[in-house]
């Protein structure tokens, strides 16, 4: 038997973490943060391997007391701890069943293990498909469907390692609260939002910044609803980059969620695949040039399933160095022309102006 390598298979290796006790956090009712959503995710990944790029799966685990008593406080612990195995809400919009507790423990491990995988060599990209999502979780609460938040139990695990650069990105459409709060006055976090705003939580004002020594390392762009791929080409190339290129990561975090794609059900904004792409790309460029090549994306939000099947693919692929295959026929993006970004709007200039100004306070090369 002669195993052929799948055409075009030099470039980075993809670090997969998953577990099927993901699958047991399902809401009774209606709910759009659903099993089905890692379905999507899964095909993502199966997308990635069929243009070429190399999958390693690495194992996942349950995150250490020690690891979650990093980001959060230990009556919030016991109190999930008194809740595992029971129904229960954190709030209106964040179920907990029998195994919802154990999924967010196995999820949080799981970036943990992610992060140790592309922490232990050069040029490292991974990808963590994780439920329940985690960026809403603070210290001291669970929220918005959010238990534990992986991405901080994982970068407070690569800190514990001895890292004292590591920027988190987070480009799911809602601003990532949880991880502001867990690493407000902490200057070893660069912490950078792109979100929907005025917005569910209701926080990630330009004006937020960080405090005590993290002063400057919380970097928000809130942007009006329905900005498209050029608002967040601009977002990038006028601030979060720059930003990245002085701060100087020593790993990239990525908070990935999907839902200012234009057909996801919860959001105003309107991107396509091609601005996700573009992100991966750019961040990976970024992770060459400043971080060892090491990049992990954590899944958080994205709630229209093949939306999320495609902008997840997109931002991996654009990562690895390929090219977007065409959606393939009968899928919702491949029927009609290809969507027309209209130039960037005067709301948005002024979004980005805000946001850049406020930023160049800390910044020096805006
Ligand atoms: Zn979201």
């Amino acid at each position: 038997m002669v195993h052929l390598n799948p055409p075009h298979s030099e470039g980075p290796r993809l670090y997969v973490v998953d577990d099927a006790l993901f699958e047991q956090h399902r809401a009774r009712g209606a709910h759009p943060e659903r099993p089905e959503r890692l379905d999507a995710a899964r095909r993502a990944v199966e997308r990635c391997a069929a243009s070429g790029v190399s999958v390693e799966r690495i194992a996942s685990r349950d995150a250490t007391q020690e690891e979650m008593a990093r980001a959060h406080a230990p009556r919030y612990l016991e109190a999930l701890d008194r809740i595992s195995g029971h129904h229960a809400a954190l709030d209106p919009d964040t179920y907990v069943v029998p195994r919802s507790v154990d999924a967010a423990k196995r999820g949080a491990g799981s970036a943990v293990a992610l992060v140790e995988a592309v922490l232990a060599g050069p040029g490292r990209l991974g990808v963590a498909l994780l439920r329940p999502p985690g960026h809403h979780a603070t210290r001291e609460t669970g929220m918005g469907f959010c238990l534990l938040n992986n991405a901080a139990v994982a970068v407070h695990a690569a800190l514990s390692s001895g890292l004292s650069r590591v920027a988190v990105i987070d480009f799911d459409v809602h601003h990532g609260n949880g991880t502001q709060d867990i690493f407000w006055d902490d200057p070893r976090v660069l912490f950078c939002s792109l979100h929907q705003w005025p917005f569910y939580p209701g926080t990630g004002s330009a004006e937020e910044i960080g405090g005590g020594e993290g002063k400057g390392y919380t970097v928000n762009v809130p942007l009006s609803d329905g900005a498209t791929d050029v608002v967040y080409e601009a977002a990038f190339d006028e601030i979060v980059l720059p930003i990245l290129d002085e701060y100087a990561p020593e790993l990239i975090v990525v908070s990935a969620g999907f839902d200012a794609h234009e057909r996801d059900p919860l959001a105003g904004m309107k991107l396509s695949r091609a601005a996700y792409a573009a992100m991966g790309r750019r961040l990976a460029a970024m992770a060459a040039a400043k971080s060892g090549g090491r990049l992990a994306m954590f899944m958080e939000g994205g709630y229209e399933l093949s939306a999320l099947e495609a902008s997840l693919a997109a931002a991996l692929l654009g990562a690895a160095g390929r090219e977007l295959p065409d959606e393939p026929a009968g899928t919702a993006g491949a029927a009609g022309p290809p969507v027309q970004h209209a130039p960037l709007s005067a709301r948005h200039r002024a979004d980005l102006d805000r946001a850049r100004g406020v930023a160049l306070r800390r910044w020096t090369t805006l």
